[in-house]
C-alpha cells in the first residue's frame, strides 16, 4: 500500500498575499537613469535600479516630505521617507500629523519625527 502524498494540501493557508502595485519611479521620472547624474550620466537610477517601475504596497499618499518627487529637497539625494518613490503607504485611519500640519516637515527642515515625514499620523 503506498502511502498518499499530501503536498499541496496546506497550500491556501491563512495569510493573505501583501498586496503590491507597480507605479512609475519618481526619482528618475520613469527614464531608469540617474535624474542627476550622479556619478556619471549613465548612471543607473538608485530607486528603480533602472526598470523605471518601482514597487509600493497600497493604499498610498503622496510623500508630503518631497512632495512626491521622489528628491531630498535640494540635495539631490533620495528622499529618505520615501526611499525616492514619490508615495508612502498610509497608515491605517490615517490623520493629519498634529506636529507638522501635514508638510512632513519639522521646522529644522528634517522629516518630522512624530510622522516620520509621511504628514499623516495612524489614527
Ligand atoms: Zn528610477
Ligand atoms: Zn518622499
Ligand atoms: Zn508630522
Amino acid at each position: 500500500m503506498a502511502r498518499r502524498r499530501r503536498k499541496m494540501a496546506k497550500a491556501a493557508a491563512a495569510a493573505p498575499p501583501i498586496e503590491r502595485k507597480q507605479i512609475t519611479c519618481a526619482f528618475c521620472n520613469g527614464e531608469g537613469k540617474d535624474p542627476f547624474g550622479i556619478p556619471s550620466i549613465l548612471s543607473t537610477c538608485q530607486v528603480c535600479l533602472g526598470s523605471g517601475k518601482v514597487w509600493v504596497e497600497p493604499p498610498t499618499i503622496t510623500c508630503a516630505f518631497c512632495g512626491g518627487s521622489g528628491v531630498y529637497l535640494d540635495k539631490r539625494l533620495t528622499c529618505t521617507v520615501c526611499r525616492g518613490k514619490g508615495v508612502v503607504t498610509k497608515p491605517k485611519g490615517a490623520k493629519t500629523c498634529p506636529d507638522c500640519l501635514g508638510s512632513g516637515m519639522s521646522p529644522d527642515g528634517l522629516p518630522d519625527l512624530l510622522c516620520r515625514g509621511k504628514g499623516v499620523i495612524a489614527g
